[in-house]
């Protein structure tokens, strides 16, 4: 399917978003105020977000119960959401004043912070961002899952993809960029996803090649085994029988809609 250069291009910048930054010194952290908590989570915001946390809480507690069921595990303290104006106070807050556009959330710990959906910048949009507050949650129940030595084992492609998965950005869209870009050239390899840094992987677009990647796993394998894999990325041959490479090559068939052998 053909697709018109602008459109192309308009999504490929406005794809994805999202950092996971491990470590942050936030220095506006404090500026926001706390207002209000939902089941599982504390809000904090400026005055002039206040009214967007109420859409926020809900589109997180949706979704809460699903990922907690799928990742198999139980949190048992209340998680911060902190909501930054815009996305410059954002990427001050994250010890990134010059990041791109893009890059609109991120969770540290414990904190998910993200923009605002009433000010999404030149990137997002106010429904992008909705999609973004679960893509970091699950960056947090992942994190809950393996602790931090674990997050630092696993594969970027594995945790980005399965990230993008579980928060709906792999859609229609997605599928349709990765395909057009197929017949350009060959994809990256889960190799080079995993090796590029954060930059990298938003300029490569590793962001919809790693949710094609994660939604090849669950729909061909399942989700428990995605899980496992999640839990333990060393024991990929184990937990799918193949090599990395014989999946690789299943995933390529995958994406050019070849019959999986
Ligand atoms: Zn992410």
């Amino acid at each position: 399917m053909k697709i018109s250069r602008v459109v192309l291009h308009r999504f490929s910048i406005g794809m994805f978003v999202l950092l996971t930054i491990p470590r942050l010194i936030g220095q506006n952290i404090d500026s926001l105020n706390f207002v209000k908590e939902s089941q599982h989570f504390n809000f904090y915001s400026t005055k002039g977000d206040i009214k967007v946390l109420d859409s926020l809480a809900i589109t997180l507690e949706n979704n809460y119960s699903k990922i907690m069921n799928h990742i198999g595990i139980q949190i048992d303290k209340k998680n911060n959401v902190r909501v930054y104006p815009n996305v410059k106070a954002f990427h001050v807050a994250i010890n990134q004043p010059d990041a791109p556009d893009w890059v609109v959330g991120t969770c540290h710990g414990d904190d998910l912070m993200m923009v605002s959906p009433l000010n999404p910048g030149t990137v997002h949009t106010y429904e992008s961002l909705m999609q973004v507050i679960v893509h970091e949650f699950v960056h947090m129940a992942i994190y809950y899952a393996v602790g931090e030595k674990g997050i630092a084992a696993l594969p970027k492609w594995l945790s980005e993809g399965y990230a993008l998965y579980e928060s709906g950005q792999i859609n229609d869209h997605t599928r349709k960029y990765v395909e057009s870009s197929l017949l350009k050239k060959a994809p990256p390899t889960w190799t080079e996803l995993d090796a590029a840094s954060d930059m990298e992987f938003g300029k490569m677009n590793g962001y919809a090649f790693s949710g094609t990647i994660v939604e090849f796993l669950i729909v061909t394998y399942g989700i428990d085994k995605l899980v496992l894999l999640i839990k333990k990325p060393e024991n990929i041959e184990i937990i799918y029988g193949l090599s990395k490479n014989a999946l690789e090559q299943q995933w390529i068939q995958y994406l050019e809609h070849e019959k999986i052998e």
